[in-house]
């Protein structure tokens, strides 16, 4: 794992706060999780955006076991347009978790999306956003971070989904002109949109998704 050291992450944590954000720490998944769970009332609804790191941390069984509404547009067997509607229900929900692909040193928030519905119920959609992160997505300012959704994100995402292009292969961005390419829309959140209520940034003092 990726060593980062304490001052790394107060860096982080201040930058974030800089940029209105709340953030906090937390050593472990099952700290973070807690702390997640409790600040979403058990009859709220929640989305929950495309993400391996919420799914390691196990909420979404929690969530749902605790009677909780959860419009998730992975769920098994969903058709396309289905799929569709479930992204636009999770721009309604009372909450939306998500993590990122990147966060830089200064406090930026950067994703890359195929459909856009993860990145755009992060800035416009409930008012109540929770982003959850593992330390292995900081990185050092915007450039080290837009690098890393061609060379670790996007990839291993393609990879994971079997998607038909050259990265899915090789683990290696190609630029790619295809039906098949994830890279459509990019983000940057530099500061808590005007519209979001509360915007808060955990970190994870473990390795977490990609
Ligand atoms: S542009 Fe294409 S090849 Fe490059 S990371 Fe995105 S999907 Fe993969």
């Amino acid at each position: 794992m990726k060593s980062i050291i304490p001052e790394t992450i107060d860096k982080v944590i201040e930058s974030l706060k800089k940029n209105e954000m709340e953030a906090a720490y937390f050593q472990t998944v099952a700290e973070a999780r807690e702390e997640v769970l409790r600040r979403i009332p058990s009859g709220a609804r929640v989305g929950i955006g495309g993400s391996i790191t919420l799914r390691e941390m196990g909420i979404l069984e929690a969530l749902e076991k605790r009677g909780n509404e959860v419009y998730d547009h992975w769920e098994e067997g969903l058709s396309k347009e289905r799929r569709q509607e479930v992204g636009k229900m999770q721009q309604r929900a009372d909450f939306f978790l998500a993590s990122t692909n990147a966060l830089t040193l200064d406090g930026k928030l950067i994703n890359v999306d195929a459909t856009g519905n993860r990145v755009a119920s992060m800035i416009f959609g409930p008012e109540r956003v929770m982003v959850i992160a593992g330390v292995n997505k900081i990185v050092k300012n915007l450039n080290e971070g837009l690098a890393r959704l061609k060379k670790v994100a996007a990839p291993r995402n393609c990879q994971r989904r079997k998607d038909p292009t050259p990265c899915a292969q090789d683990l290696v961005c190609h630029n790619c002109d295809t039906p098949a390419r994830l890279c459509r829309v990019t983000t940057i959140i530099e500061r808590r949109p005007w519209g979001i209520k509360e915007f808060a940034v955990f970190l994870v003092g473990e390795e977490l998704g990609y």
